[in-house]
């Protein structure tokens, strides 16, 4: 197998400066080079070392034989009628030779644009309504992979700055992706480190400069990392809760058991910086007769108590095989209505991108699921 270079992508700020020494960079200009490379980067959206010109050319020569700026390969993307597109991602392979896919979703409406992206490949956490917990396959995405896909929608959407400055179909913010979401496959925090500088650097001012008030990471509920990633990444935070009781929770979300709905709930009380402005939204997967009962919706206004919260409800995304149905939709009113009432704003989730199979919980790379005879098939006819 050739042996790729080391790509560039998803390296801290002080990374970057370490690897300038492999290209002899002078201890002195490091920093320079570093900053000069990122901007190119982060804020150009630059391909290839060729485009940097205030950079020498023996220099980027020097660069290119070492490192690589390469996009994992889109191998498809699909755009639903609603607009809400989603590309199939096929990362490097890893030192085994596998080369795994992972789904990316951008879902525009009228007043933002989310980009909803994964942390992992597939996800061990097993919730039984949950397509990606059904993915065999499980590895942590790198950071490089989890930047990567915000580089590859910036891409695919031509929203670099000196693009948009063309457009005239630009939105006055300037950007189509608004806001980042950690909702794809994978749970966030436990793949802490990576998702930790990925979301450092898209922040970074001089680079794609999303803010991390635009950014949400949503958890299951690992009850150790949570206060934890509200200090060292300060991203906003989503609970999956999903029930009401330990008895339903624990069906749902096998790791329920581990961290129960008061261990959890105590580390959103926790989470740095909390109030009106910056609350906590609490995911709500309605499910036909399981968890969307009056006393259900009466339990969560009384669970949320001091804590500022929102609340989302999502509408079950039923998959092939799913055990579950979605709430009817008088039921989903009613609850809305409970929770208002108690004042929380609790949108119902609009599902979007449904004929492409790119709405919450639905993810799971394509790959993973053909039978190995299938897969053999399609890699013969290729
Ligand atoms: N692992 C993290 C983030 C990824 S899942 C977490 O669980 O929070 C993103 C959201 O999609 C979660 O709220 C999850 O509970 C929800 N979800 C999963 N499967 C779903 C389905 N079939 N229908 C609706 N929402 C689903
Ligand atoms: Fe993993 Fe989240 Fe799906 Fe649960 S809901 S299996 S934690 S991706």
């Amino acid at each position: 197998m050739p042996v790729s270079k080391q790509s560039l992508i998803g390296l801290t700020m002080p990374q970057l400066r370490d690897a300038m020494a492999l290209a002899d960079v002078p201890e002195k200009q490091r920093r320079m080079r570093a900053s000069q490379i990122w901007q190119w980067i982060y804020f150009r959206g630059s391909t290839s070392f060729d485009e940097m010109t205030n950079i020498a050319r023996d220099l980027r020569q020097k660069l290119s034989e070492i490192f690589s700026l390469d996009r994992p390969e889109i191998v498809t993307e699909q755009i639903s009628s609603d607009g809400t597109r989603k590309w199939l991602i096929r990362l490097r392979p890893d030192q085994h030779g596998r080369a795994e896919e992972i789904e990316t979703v951008y879902i525009p409406e009228a007043d933002r644009g989310t980009l909803c992206i994964s942390s992992q490949v597939g996800c061990t956490l097993a919730c039984t309504f949950c397509h990606t917990g059904t993915q065999k396959l499980v590895r942590n995405l790198t950071s490089e992979e989890i930047v990567s896909q915000v580089l590859i929608a910036r891409d695919a959407l031509k929203e670099w700055p000196h693009q948009m400055a063309m457009n005239p179909k630009a939105p006055a913010s300037g950007r189509f992706i608004t806001n980042v979401v950690l909702m794809g496959m994978g749970e966030p925090l436990y793949n802490f480190d990576n998702v930790k500088a990925a979301t450092g650097i898209i922040s970074d001012g001089n680079g794609i400069s999303l803010s991390k008030r635009r950014m949400t990471l949503s958890t299951s509920g690992v009850v150790p990392e949570i206060v934890r990633a509200g200090e060292e990444m300060g991203l906003m935070l989503a609970i999956s809760l999903h029930a009401t009781t330990d008895k339903v929770r624990d069906l749902l979300i096998p790791l329920n058991k581990k961290y129960p709905i008061s261990q959890v709930l105590d580390a959103c009380r926790n989470y740095p910086g909390l109030c009106n402005a910056k609350r906590i939204t609490f995911e709500y997967v309605m499910l036909k007769d399981l968890n969307d009962s009056v006393a259900d919706a009466k339990r969560l206004v009384q669970l949320l108590k001091s804590i500022p919260a929102k609340v989302n409800l999502i509408p079950f995304n039923p998959w092939p095989g799913s055990p579950y149905e979605c709430s009817d939709w008088g039921r989903i009113e009613k609850f809305a209505d409970i929770l208002n009432r108690a004042g929380y704003a609790s949108p119902v989730r609009t599902p979007r991108g449904r004929d492409i199979s790119a709405a919450c919980g639905q993810l799971k790379s394509d790959s993973e699921r053909l039978s190995g005879k299938q897969r053999r098939a399609l890699e013969k006819s290729l």
